[in-house]
């Protein structure tokens, strides 16, 4: 398969759902105004994290990768997974790629990505990580990196989803999105990069001064995607699931996407973003249920302060 990018910026903002058309984000309109976008992307059930990102970097949901908070909070990643990484995957392809990791929430590098396969990583508060990210950026020039911000969950969490101060706060991240995005131009690499922004679930606004999530309303399941980059076309996605990431990753990378398979990878390239006729038509996979729903036990970053 033919490379089509040799940079890939995943900026995964937890909790925002779909909150992002709502709130004031200049930076992410501008840089997505040529760009594939969707409010209406699925998340993976039940809506928690770990089974959210589980789905983004592993190709496969949760009722195939089993993945809680709990357990990537616990523990490694196995490395002799039948449902390897996005970067095992592209390890294995790009020896000496620079792949980087940088997660407020740490137990994704942790728990979801293996250990020793040489992936940079660091992890802090949003505002204080950026500049890391940014530095990073200019210095490393990674093929691949993946970015969770957590203080916009924990915004939605203290708050109500949706809510002004939730709206306020996806706001001020949508600046550290401009930095990380300004980051790429500074380092030259631009032009060749794929930059996506996608969130992992929403979350309900109950109007008790809190929200939550796990369960299966709009509120929770429905997410933003964007993507931006020189074969993106602008599109308004119409059909996505959120577990489609990895296989946008591979495909723009130039790495053999795998087959469809109803208990395994069921990660599809979304119709429209990129043209190519090659691009195998979108399957329905709304009968694919998820795990059983739940509400996670385990908080994360956001959730203790
Ligand atoms: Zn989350």
């Amino acid at each position: 398969m033919l490379k089509k990018y040799s940079h890939i910026i995943v900026v995964g903002i937890d909790g925002a759902g779909a909150f992002i058309k709502d709130a004031d984000t200049p930076h992410f309109d501008r840089i997505f105004s040529n760009g594939a976008v969707t409010y209406t992307a699925l998340a993976s059930n039940p809506t928690i994290s770990a089974e959210c990102w589980g789905s983004m970097l592993l190709g496969v949901g949760p009722e195939v990768h089993g993945l809680t908070n709990a357990i990537v909070s616990s523990q490694p990643y196995p490395t002799d997974s039948p449902f390897p990484s996005l970067f095992r995957r592209i390890r294995e392809k790009m020896p000496d790629a620079e792949l980087g990791s940088y997660c407020d929430w740490n137990p994704i590098t942790a728990g979801i990505v293996e250990e020793n396969i040489g992936v940079s990583h660091d992890t802090a508060r949003d505002d204080e990580l950026t500049p890391v990210i940014c530095s990073y950026i200019r210095e490393k020039k990674p093929v691949f990196l993946f970015v969770q911000m957590d203080s916009v969950d924990g915004a939605g969490h203290r708050n109500g989803y949706g809510t002004p101060a939730h709206l306020k706060r996806i706001g001020e991240v949508d600046g550290l999105v401009n930095d990380i995005y300004t980051a790429a131009g500074e380092a030259g690499i631009l032009d060749e990069t794929l930059f996506i922004v996608i969130a992992d679930h929403g979350g309900t606004n109950p109007g008790t001064g809190s929200g939550s999530h796990g369960g299966w309303t709009d509120g929770e399941k429905l997410v933003t995607f964007a993507a931006a980059g020189k074969t993106v076309n602008r599109i308004s996605v119409e059909e996505m699931n959120i577990r489609d990431l990895a296989a946008i990753v591979l495909y723009a990378l130039g790495i053999d996407v795998p087959s469809f398979d109803e208990v395994g990878w069921t990660s599809q390239i979304p119709a429209g973003i990129f043209f190519d006729p090659d691009i195998p038509a979108y399957r329905d996979i709304s009968h694919l249920t998820g795990a059983a729903p739940r509400i996670s036990q385990i908080p994360h970053t956001s959730e203790l302060i």
